[in-house]
């Protein structure tokens, strides 16, 4: 499943291929997404538009189109964009191609559907279910500072506390356990169980491996493909995640592993306290 550096990767990529673009022709079959997908709405909303910018919320994609209106893009597990020639071969389980005045063509493909493509009307991003319950970017600069303020007044598992999407948007399994090991914070601690200063190091620690992964292109998954076309890649040292039973990297110690908040959970027992 796309992480928030790889879905950071596609926002560059859109950044590149689309952000000044105007879409020509848009081609889609209805086709039952997470949320459907309505050629009759892509249609009117986008034929003709420029569009103005590509952002990214949490792991969801809004790019600005002249009108005021977002296209709305969520990967799901297997969504990817490309952008190619118009000539290039169809991937099966393509449902939507945008054509761009400059002669190229985004695509949009996903096999599973958990994804989606849509449109946002202009006020609308503030309403959207999706959206409106997201917490606090990751990698925005006052993130470190912030953490603690998020963090303190619960008592659940640090670890769940990172993974709950109304408190930080877009952070997964991996990101939380290697940056909870950086920080040489055990997964289990109670939030409000630990100090203020160690908790902005470990938002100084998340950014720092979101930023290491998003600088190496993003983890590495099958169905992944920047719209370049080429893949994401992973290519940060995992210490911990994947790495039950083995060593740790600081210590030595054997690495335990068990479920915290219903998902698997990988630390050094000597290390993290
Ligand atoms: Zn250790």
């Amino acid at each position: 499943m796309p992480e928030l550096p790889e879905v950071e990767t596609v926002r560059r990529s859109l950044e590149l291929h689309l952000v000044g673009q105007v879409v020509r022709a848009v081609h889609a079959q209805p086709v039952a997404l997470r949320r459907p997908l309505e050629p009759a709405l892509l249609t009117a909303a986008l034929t003709k538009q420029s569009v103005l910018s590509a952002r990214r919320r949490g792991k969801y994609l809004l790019a600005d189109l002249g009108s005021g209106d977002r296209l709305f893009v969520h990967l799901g597990m297997t969504g990817r964009l490309t952008v190619c020639s118009p000539e290039a071969a169809l991937a099966p389980h393509t449902h939507l191609r945008l054509g761009l005045e400059n002669g190229r063509e985004l695509r949009f493909i996903d096999p599973r559907r958990f994804g989606f493509v849509t449109i946002l009307d202009r006020g609308a991003e503030d309403r959207d279910p999706s959206l409106a319950r997201l917490g606090m970017e990751p990698l925005s600069p006052a993130f470190p500072d912030r953490l603690p303020q998020l963090v303190r007044p619960r008592s659940a598992p640090v670890k769940s506390l990172l993974l709950d999407q109304s408190l930080v948007a877009g952070v997964g399994n991996i990101y939380a356990a290697e940056s909870l090991w950086r920080a040489g914070i055990h997964p289990a601690r109670k939030g409000r169980c630990i100090s203020v200063p160690r908790l902005e190091a470990l938002g100084r620690h998340l950014q720092a491996v979101l930023g290491e992964a998003i600088e190496m292109g993003g983890t590495t998954v099958r169905d992944f493909a920047t719209p370049e076309g080429g893949s994401g890649y992973f290519a940060i040292q995992l210490a911990v995640y994947g790495r039950a039973g083995q060593g740790c990297q600081r210590c030595g110690a054997k690495l335990k592993s068990r479920p915290i908040g219903g998902r698997a959970t990988v630390w050094c027992g000597r290390c993290q306290r």
